[in-house]
């Protein structure tokens, strides 16, 4: 479906709000007048148009689709905001008339409203830096259509990302360190890393000797800048597809290169339970990782088979007790996702159960997010917004009743009906690393292919280095990756020391 833009070039924000309505129709925004062939000849289409004044804004879209017309005219009064906050407010009038128009004839009503960004919680944050927390709810279901119970949630994380800022200083930083290998390929996953054939596996070595050597420039380059590293977090693909050996390798050089902070928090991803053995836990034990990542996704065999997972729900369950058992102080997160194929309310249901019953310290409930290159991509339709909203709600009631409260989340553009992937904890055990970086609290220095480092500064502007995304391309660049490395010793050069 054709979208014409008038007077205005916001191209991406008026696409993207169709797109989350109307994602079969495919819509395209372009600049220009409506195109006469088009209401000449029946196609749907959209029209987004704006005319400002000195004194105020008006945006109208409208839109035919299916035979039937609607059209929405949005007004604000400026009141002496400077030029960004204008734009800001014709930008958000523009998605505000386009939302009202596509939503009254589709009559769909999402929980998210008028937001189709990764971080809801950010806008929560820059609501609350401005008025109080009702204040703020508020503002996300009256301007931007949130629904009450999610412009709560929001605001609620929005608080804890605060609180979370408030306890770092302007030297602090988070590191990521990525190991792009799997040991298969789970069909939900659109994964562009290579399959690791076993531990021992020739690409996967001469990975882990790039990759050290990464580490060690990082972290003299971060030492030099007088940075401190609050969390480092290594993540995949799946680590531990790495021997206990290659492990102890990967973390002796983060243990001597990296100026680690004394409580540094280190997480590992163990994702894929059938790569869990005594031996590399004992290796994450021994080298100072207090946190690991089991990820069961269900725990049921007919669904974790339709995954393309190698594993069954008790070989997850034995693996969350070996890690017990071997690392008893390690902090342990399980991941599920809602909207698997032969997943049902039900049985999605049975699955948070049995994780709360085992106690980990957090559960991540994602959303399905079925993304191009997906073996499911061709082959299914995402699951009715009805049945994702109900095992959604239903697990969290039931984290909620067992003491888990939310402590971060965040949306992907692929997302299931528009809802939202969501860390719980309990007990005061959030994963910092998942609010610095979801939340642009600390700089994110990366390590390895297919990472990003992302150095945010307290004004939220930020600069990105992105790395190849495969570990070939990785392994050639390496070079011309570890030569910007001094970028980082500047980036931290010029920051304040951090309070005593
Ligand atoms: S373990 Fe994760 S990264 Fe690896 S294939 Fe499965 S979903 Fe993709």
């Amino acid at each position: 479906m054709r979208i014409f833009l008038t007077n205005h070039s916001f191209l991406f924000d008026i696409e993207q709000t169709a797109l989350m309505l109307l994602p079969s129709a495919e819509p395209r925004a372009e600049i220009g007048p409506v195109d006469e062939a088009v209401p000449a000849s029946g196609e749907d289409y959209g029209a987004s148009s704006i005319e400002v004044t000195p004194q105020c804004v008006a945006a109208s879209f409208f839109l035919r689709l299916g035979g039937k017309c609607a059209e929405k005219v949005c007004r604000y009064e400026f009141s002496g905001e400077n030029e960004e906050k204008r734009q800001s407010e014709i930008r958000h009038l523009a998605r505000r008339a386009a939302f009202l128009a596509i939503t009254e004839l589709t009559g769909e009503n999402p929980a998210w409203g008028v937001l189709s960004g990764v971080r809801p919680a950010k806008l929560a944050r820059a609501l609350l830096e401005e008025m109080p927390a009702e204040e703020a709810e508020k503002a996300l279901t009256g301007r931007f259509f949130v629904k009450p119970e999610k412009a709560k949630l929001a605001v609620d994380l929005a608080k804890i990302a605060m609180e979370a800022e408030y306890d770092t200083g302007p030297k602090d930083a988070a590191v990521y360190v990525g190991v792009p290998f799997c040991p298969t390929r789970c069909a939900y996953c659109s994964f562009i890393g290579p399959m690791a054939a076993g531990p021992n596996s020739v690409k996967l070595s001469a990975y882990l000797t790039d990759l050290r050597r990464e580490i060690a420039a990082t972290g003299e380059a971060l030492a030099a800048g007088g940075a401190n590293v609050r969390a480092l977090y290594v993540g995949g693909g799946t680590p531990t597809v790495f021997s206990a050996e290659q492990l102890a390798l990967l973390l002796e050089a983060v243990k001597t290169n990296m100026p680690l902070a004394p409580a540094c928090e280190i997480t590992v991803e163990a994702g894929r339970p059938d790569t869990i053995t005594a031996e590399k836990v004992s290796a994450l034990v021994q080298y100072g990782v207090n946190r690991v990542s089991v990820n069961p996704q269900s725990f049921s065999d007919e669904v974790l088979q339709a995954a393309g997972r190698r594993h069954t729900a008790e070989e997850a369950i034995e693996a969350f007790a070996l890690v017990r058992k071997v690392g008893p102080n390690l902090a342990v997160n399980m991941d599920f996702i809602a909207g698997l194929p032969k997943d049902t309310p039900e049985g999605f249901v049975k699955s948070i159960e049995t994780a709360v019953s085992l106690r980990p310290e957090n559960i991540t409930v994602h959303t399905l997010a079925i993304k191009k290159g997906a073996q499911l991509a061709e082959s299914r339709q995402q699951e009715a917004r009805e049945t994702l909203s109900a095992m959604l709600s239903a697990g969290q009631a039931i984290l909620q009743r067992e003491g888990y409260r939310p402590y971060y989340l965040y949306r992907q553009k692929y997302m299931g009906g528009s809802f939202e992937n969501v860390g719980y904890e309990r007990g005061g055990t959030p994963c910092l690393y998942n609010i610095y970086m979801m939340e642009e609290v600390l700089p994110v220095v990366a390590c390895g292919a297919g990472a990003a480092t992302k150095l945010v500064s307290k004004s939220r502007r930020f600069e990105r280095i992105i790395h190849p995304k495969y570990a070939e391309d990785y392994s050639q660049k390496l070079e011309e990756i570890l030569a910007k490395k001094a970028d980082l010793t500047a980036f931290f050069q010029s920051r304040p020391c951090n309070a005593p």
